[in-house]
C-alpha cells in the first residue's frame, strides 16, 4: 500500500524577515485518494522558532505514521522516508518559491546557486540557466562586496541565525539593485544542505532614502542659510538645534545654547509669560510668540517667533523662527513719531471692524474730540463724515483698490463745524493684523481761499467786463489778444469778440495816424505811457479821441511778449474843449468890444479879470486891478458890503442894481451893475462876472428931480407932501411894533412983522436959518417938514412925549437966544410949539398933527414963545379948530 503524505507550508514575511502569517496543510494520498490530515491557519506573528514548533508538530504526525509502518510493507516504509524529505521540499517549492513578490535564492554551503524562484529572476534580470550551478559571486557588484557579505552574514546563517540586511546586487544588465536580504539554513538540522535567501527589491526605497538624505542636507543648508534665528526645540522645551544666526543676533555660541531651556532664552521679566505661551504653542493654540529674546550681553532683543510642529531626527519637536524686530520696532517708533507729530490729522483703525485704535494730536486738535472719545468707535459711529454715503464710498474704494488717494470729503468736528479735507488711506499689516491708516489734509483754509479767490476773480472779471474804460492785451505785431466790451464800444464794434476777430492790424484798422503806433511801441521799450491822447478809427470810419495808458509785458528774459493798456474815450471832452476854445474866443471879443465895464472875481471876490472900460472908469491899470478885492473899489450898498450885495443879488436873481465906485483919486460915481455867477461843474462858487454901466450923469439928474419932489425949495427941509408921506409910514411902523412916536408943530411968532419991518428977503433968511438950526438940533432920524408959510413940523420916531417936548423946548430956547442977522441988523425970533405923542389908538398922522396943532394954538393963546403939550396944557374949552390940514393950507397960501 502506498501512502503519500503532503505537508504544504505557506509563510508570509515582512520586509525585516519577520514571519507575519504561516499555514500548512498535511494531506495523505493513498491510492490516488487525498485526505486532509491536519492544517493550521493562523494570523500570527510567528518567529522561526515558532515555525519550527509547527513543523515539529507536523513531523510528529509523520513519526506517528511511521510508528504504524509495521503495518506497511518495507517498500512502503522506504517510500515513506523518501517522501518525508519530499514533504519539505514540496512545501518550499510549491508554497514559497512561486510567490513573485520576493526573490528566493538557494545556495549550497559552497555558495553555488542551486535554485532560484521566478521573483528573483525578474528582480535581477537573469534566466534560470544563467544562475544555477554558478557561484553566487556573480550577483554581487564586485568580489569585495561578495567577500564582505560572506564575512558578515554566512557564519551567522551557518549558526542557524536568521540574518537580515540591505545589500547592493548587480542585475544582469549591470544596474545595481538594492535588496533587503534575509537568509536561513535550508534545513535547520543540517546546514550542509545550504541556505535559502529571501530578497526584496528595496531600490526605490533606497533611492527615496538617498533623496531624503539629500533633502535633509538641503534642509540643513536652508536652516543654516536663513538670517532669522531658527530653532529646533524638543517637546520638553530643550533647544536641540539652532542655526548660525543665534550667534550673530543673540551672541550665544552653539555650545552655549544647545540643551538650554527655551524659556531661559527670554529675558527674566517675560519668562513667566513665555511658559504660558510655550504651553499654548504646544497645544496648537497659537503660532507666534511676541516676546523679546535675551541676548548674551543681557539686553533684550525685540523679536517675533513663529512656530510649527514637526519631527527632527525621528523625534517630535517644535521648529521656530525668530525674527529680529529691532528694525521693525525702530520703524514703529518712527511711525509713531511721524503719526503723533504729523500736522495732518491721522487715524489708525483696526480692520475689518474699522474701529479707531489711535488718532494723532492733529486729529484731536481739528476734530476737538479727545482720544478717549473716539477710540473703539468707527468714524461712522462718531458721525465724523458730513455724508454717510461719502463714508461708504470711501470704504468701497478702500476694499476695491486697497488704498484711498486724493478723495475729497467733509467732516464735522465735535462742535459741528465743517472741515474740508483730502483723504489718503493705506492698509498696513503688522504681525498678521491689518490696520487702516488714514490721513486727512485739511484744506478748509485752502477751500476758503479758493472760494475767495474765485470771488476775487469774478470781481475782477466783472470789473474788467463792466469797466467803462477799455482794456486790452495785444501782440507786439498788432493783434488783439483780449479786449473788454468797453473797448469794443469805444471803437464801435458789436462786441469784444467782434473787435478781436475783425481787427487784423491795430496799426491800420485802429490808428488814424499809422506811424503813431510805431512811435508808441518805441516809447514802450523804456517806460509806460500815461495819458497819451490819440485819435482812433471807429468801425464805421468815424474818429474817436482816446486817452491811453499802455505798458509792455515781458518774459523772464526781458523780451516783450505783449502790451496791455487802458483806453478812455475822450471824444466828448475833446469836442467840449474845442467848443470851449471857440466860446472863449467869442467871449473875448464880446468883452473887449463891449461898452460895459466887465470885472470877473473869484470866490474870494478878488478881481481876476477886468476890461478896458472898467480900468478907465476906476482909474487903475489891469495889473493894479488884478487881485484887488472888489469891496475896495465898489462902495457898500446901504449897510451891506458890495460883495455881500453880489451874493444876495445872485441868490435873489436881482437883475440890475445901482452902486457907487470910488476911483483911484477917491471920487465916487454911480454905476449900474449886474452880476452873474461863474458856476463850476461841482456847483461850488467859481466867483462872478460883474457888468458895469456908468450912470453918474443920469443919477445926478435923478437926484435933482428927487430933491425937487420932496424938499422945500427955500429951506431944504421936507415939503409938506413928503413930510406927510414919511411921517405916515413912521406912524404905521410905530403902532405896528408898539414903539413910541411923537410929532411937534412950531410956528414963528409974529413973523408978519419981520416981513413987514425988514422985507420979504429978511423973512426968507429967517426961515432958512431956523431950518438950519432945526436940522442941526434934531436927530438925523427925525424928519423936519415945512407945512406951509412959517409953520414947520417934526416927526420923532421912538421918542416919548416927554423927550419930544424936552427936545422942542431946547430948540425953542436956542431960537430965542439966536440972533438972526440980516444986513447987519440983528433980529430976535421966537417960536411957539405944540407936541403930541401917538397912542395905540392913533389911526392917522393927520389926527396926531391935529392934536399937536391944538397945543400950538394954546401956546399962541397963552402968549407965544412956549411949548405946550398934554402935560402942561391949561384947561381950555373953546379953542377954535385949527385943523384939518386943508385949513392950514389955506392959511399958508
Ligand atoms: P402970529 O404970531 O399969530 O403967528 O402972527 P404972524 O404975523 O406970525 O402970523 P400971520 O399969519 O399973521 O402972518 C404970516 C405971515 O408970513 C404972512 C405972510 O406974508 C408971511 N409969509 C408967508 N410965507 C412967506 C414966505 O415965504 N416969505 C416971507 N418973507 N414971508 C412969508
Ligand atoms: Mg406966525
Ligand atoms: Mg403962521
Amino acid at each position: 500500500m502506498h501512502l503519500l503524505l503532503y505537508l504544504i507550508f505557506f509563510a508570509l514575511l515582512d520586509k525585516s524577515g519577520k514571519l507575519l502569517a504561516a499555514t500548512f496543510i498535511l494531506l495523505s494520498q493513498h491510492q490516488n485518494q487525498y485526505a486532509l490530515i491536519g492544517s493550521s491557519m493562523q494570523d500570527v506573528n510567528l518567529t522561526y522558532s515558532e515555525i519550527e514548533e509547527e513543523l515539529s508538530v507536523a513531523r510528529r504526525r509523520v513519526v506517528e505514521l511511521e510508528s504504524k509502518r509495521a503495518s506497511f510493507s518495507d517498500a512502503e516504509i522506504n517510500f515513506l522516508g523518501a517522501q518525508c524529505h519530499i514533504i519539505n521540499s514540496i512545501s518550499w517549492k510549491n508554497g514559497i518559491f512561486n510567490v513573485p513578490a520576493f526573490g528566493i535564492l538557494v545556495v549550497t554551503k559552497h555558495r553555488v546557486i542551486t535554485d532560484v524562484n521566478s521573483g528573483l529572476l525578474e528582480m535581477l534580470g537573469y534566466d534560470k540557466n544563467d544562475l544555477i550551478g554558478n557561484s553566487v559571486e556573480m550577483l554581487h557588484v564586485n568580489s569585495d562586496s561578495f567577500l564582505k557579505f560572506g564575512e558578515r552574514y554566512w557564519s551567522a546563517t551557518a549558526k542557524q541565525r536568521i540574518v537580515s540586511t540591505e545589500w547592493p546586487l548587480k542585475r544582469k544588465c549591470g544596474e545595481v539593485v538594492w535588496v533587503k536580504i534575509s537568509g536561513s539554513a535550508l534545513d535547520a538540522m543540517d546546514i550542509g544542505r545550504g541556505v535559502v535567501w529571501v530578497l526584496f527589491d528595496v531600490t526605490d526605497q533606497k533611492k527615496a532614502e538617498i533623496a531624503l538624505g539629500e533633502s535633509e542636507d538641503s534642509f540643513r543648508s536652508f536652516f543654516e542659510s536663513i538670517n532669522d534665528i531658527a530653532w529646533v526645540v524638543s517637546n520638553d522645551g530643550k533647544i536641540v538645534q539652532v542655526n548660525h544666526s543665534v550667534q550673530e543676533i543673540l551672541g550665544f555660541s552653539l555650545q552655549d545654547i544647545l540643551n538650554m531651556n527655551v524659556i531661559d532664552i527670554h529675558p527674566e521679566n517675560v519668562r513667566h509669560e513665555a511658559v504660558t505661551i510655550f504651553a499654548d504653542m504646544l497645544k496648537g493654540k497659537r503660532e507666534t510668540c511676541p516676546l523679546s529674546l535675551l541676548k548674551k550681553d543681557g539686553s533684550a532683543l525685540p523679536a517675533e517667533t513663529r512656530i510649527w510642529k514637526g519631527r527632527w531626527k525621528g523625534q517630535d519637536c517644535i521648529f521656530g523662527i525668530s525674527r529680529d524686530l529691532t528694525l521693525e520696532q525702530e520703524a514703529l517708533q518712527r511711525f509713531e513719531r511721524l503719526f503723533n507729530s504729523n500736522p495732518a490729522p491721522m487715524a489708525l483703525s483696526i480692520m475689518p471692524s474699522m474701529k479707531l485704535i489711535d488718532v494723532n494730536n492733529a486729529f484731536v486738535e481739528i476734530t476737538r474730540y479727545q482720544r478717549d472719545e473716539v477710540i473703539g468707535k468707527t468714524s461712522d459711529e462718531l458721525n465724523l463724515f458730513t455724508s454717510h454715503d461719502k463714508y461708504c464710498d470711501l470704504l468701497k474704494i478702500l476694499s476695491k483698490d486697497g488704498q484711498i488717494k486724493n478723495s475729497e470729503a467733509q467732516i464735522y468736528d465735535k462742535d459741528g463745524n465743517v472741515h474740508e479735507g483730502i483723504f489718503y488711506g493705506e492698509i498696513i499689516e503688522s504681525q498678521g493684523q491689518k490696520f487702516y491708516l488714514s490721513v486727512m489734509v485739511d484744506i478748509t483754509e485752502r477751500k476758503q481761499i479758493e472760494t475767495s479767490l474765485q470771488k476775487l476773480k469774478n470781481k475782477y472779471k466783472n470789473l474788467i467786463e463792466n469797466s467803462p474804460i477799455g482794456i486790452f492785451e495785444s501782440t507786439p505785431n498788432g493783434k488783439y489778444l483780449a479786449a473788454n466790451p468797453s473797448l469794443a464800444r469805444i471803437y464801435g464794434y458789436d462786441s469784444a469778440e467782434d473787435l478781436i476777430n475783425r481787427v487784423s492790424s491795430i496799426e491800420s484798422d485802429i490808428y488814424v495816424n499809422e506811424s503813431e503806433r510805431t512811435q508808441t511801441t518805441d516809447q514802450l521799450k523804456n517806460c509806460c505811457l500815461y495819458g497819451l491822447e490819440q485819435r482812433r478809427k471807429r468801425k464805421d470810419g468815424t474818429i474817436a479821441w482816446v486817452s491811453l495808458f499802455m505798458r509792455s509785458v515781458r518774459d523772464k528774459f526781458g523780451n516783450i511778449n505783449s502790451y496791455e493798456g487802458f483806453v478812455s474815450d475822450i471824444t466828448d471832452r475833446k469836442r467840449a474843449e474845442n467848443e470851449l476854445k471857440e466860446s472863449e474866443e467869442k467871449f473875448r471879443l464880446i468883452v473887449e468890444t463891449s461898452n460895459q465895464g466887465i470885472v470877473a472875481v473869484n470866490q474870494y471876490f478878488e478881481i481876476t479879470y477886468s476890461n478896458k472900460i472898467i480900468q478907465k472908469l476906476a482909474g487903475y491899470s489891469e495889473k493894479e486891478l488884478h487881485e484887488l478885492h472888489i469891496d475896495s473899489i465898489f462902495l457898500s450898498c446901504g449897510e451891506e458890503s458890495f460883495s455881500r450885495t453880489i451874493i444876495n443879488a445872485t441868490e435873489r436873481s436881482i437883475p440890475k442894481l445901482e452902486c457907487r465906485i470910488r476911483n483911484k483919486d477917491g471920487e465916487c460915481f454911480w454905476v449900474l451893475f449886474s452880476s452873474s455867477p461863474i458856476s463850476r461843474l461841482d456847483n461850488s462858487s467859481g466867483g462872478a462876472f460883474i457888468m458895469i454901466t456908468d450912470i453918474s450923469e443920469q443919477k445926478n439928474l435923478e437926484l435933482n428931480l428927487l430933491m425937487l419932489a420932496t424938499k422945500d425949495g427955500l429951506t431944504g427941509v421936507s415939503n409938506r407932501h413928503h413930510f406927510m408921506e414919511i411921517s405916515g409910514a413912521l406912524l404905521s411902523s410905530a403902532t405896528r411894533y408898539n414903539t413910541e412916536f411923537s410929532v411937534a408943530i412950531f410956528d414963528i411968532d409974529n413973523f408978519k412983522m419981520v416981513n413987514d419991518t425988514w422985507g420979504h428977503s429978511a423973512g426968507d433968511m429967517v426961515l432958512k436959518k431956523i431950518c438950519t438950526l432945526a436940522t442941526a438940533e434934531f436927530r438925523s432920524s427925525d424928519i423936519i417938514g415945512r407945512l406951509g408959510g412959517e409953520e414947520f413940523a417934526i416927526s420923532m420916531p421912538e421918542t416919548s412925549l416927554e423927550n419930544a417936548a424936552a427936545a422942542v423946548e431946547r430948540f425953542r430956547t436956542i431960537v430965542e437966544s439966536t440972533i438972526f442977522e440980516y444986513d447987519e441988523i440983528p433980529i430976535n425970533i421966537t417960536i411957539s410949539s405944540g407936541v403930541a405923542a401917538c397912542s395905540k389908538h392913533t389911526k392917522a398922522i393927520d389926527c396926531l398933527l391935529k392934536s399937536a396943532d391944538n397945543f400950538l394954538y394954546k401956546a399962541k393963546r397963552h402968549g407965544r414963545n412956549q411949548t405946550v403939550t398934554s402935560i402942561n396944557a391949561k384947561q381950555e374949552t373953546d379953542y377954535p379948530d385949527r385943523w384939518p390940514l386943508n385949513s392950514l393950507k389955506r392959511r399958508s397960501s
